[in-house]
């Protein structure tokens, strides 16, 4: 990838406090300009390295900008790998045991442990939930349609008119998102609709994911096959 970091001119610059964490707030005015500094970067294997030409001032090792995102970015990856790690299961019969042990006191202890918060489904990139919003404008005459994103973890999510919940405990709404992305997608499509990237393991605070419920179901395997 090849990108141009363009200069700016401010104008005016002042710095309003230095923050707990080192850096300053800074309140200005600027203007960018044609003047740029062209940036390559490149995969690489086994770490991060800086390439500088034409700036003797600027760092190329731990102080260098790039080096400390890519520190961070390093980072953030072990955390997310380590909460769902390569331990994951192979069950080939997911679908089939789910649906024999729906009803399985499993799902009321996952259940009584959520916290209705949607951070898994909001960090999900396979989750595509959404609601749609109708307001009318004051005279009635107009109004305006959106959609907006939702998760089926959200207590309101199965609430229709008349106030009936079809999905009214955290237990049948974390069932409810684990068939959709273990069993229902899995049998439509022939593939698992979670693709095990760990992000709701990491924002999970209750230590929730796909995986605890394919250890389970791995257990159920095992003793069903004895
Ligand atoms: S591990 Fe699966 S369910 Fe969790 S965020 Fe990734 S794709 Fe979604
Ligand atoms: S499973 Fe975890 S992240 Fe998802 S809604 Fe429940 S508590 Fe929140």
């Amino acid at each position: 990838m090849e990108i141009s970091a363009n200069a700016k001119i401010n104008l005016t610059l002042d710095i309003l406090r230095r923050r707990e964490d080192g850096y300053h707030d800074l309140q200005m005015v600027m203007q960018s300009v044609s003047l740029a500094d062209e940036l390559t970067v490149t995969p690489a294997q086994g770490g991060v390295g800086t390439a500088v030409s034409d700036l003797h001032f600027l760092p190329t090792g731990g102080k260098n900008l790039a080096q400390m995102a890519a520190a961070a970015f390093r980072a953030a990856t072990r955390a997310r790998q380590g909460a769902f790690n390569g331990a994951i299961p192979d069950v080939q019969e997911i679908p089939m045991l789910m649906d024999a042990f729906h009803e399985d006191g499993f799902w009321d202890e996952l259940g009584g442990r959520c916290l209705s918060c949607n951070a898994c489904a909001n960090v999900c990139p396979t989750c595509y939930c959404f609601d749609i919003r109708d307001t009318l404008d004051p005279g009635g005459a107009s109004g305006r349609r959106e959609r907006v994103w939702d998760a089926c973890t959200s207590p309101q999510f199965a609430m229709v008119a008349g106030g009936h919940n079809f999905r009214a405990t955290p237990a049948a709404r974390g069932r409810h998102r684990m068939y959709h992305k273990l069993n229902g997608f899995l049998a439509t499509h022939d593939r698992s609709l979670c693709v095990g990237c760990g992000r709701c393991a990491v924002a999970c605070k209750v230590d929730i994911s796909p995986i605890e419920v394919l250890r389970f179901f791995e257990r159920k395997g095992t003793d069903d096959a004895c």
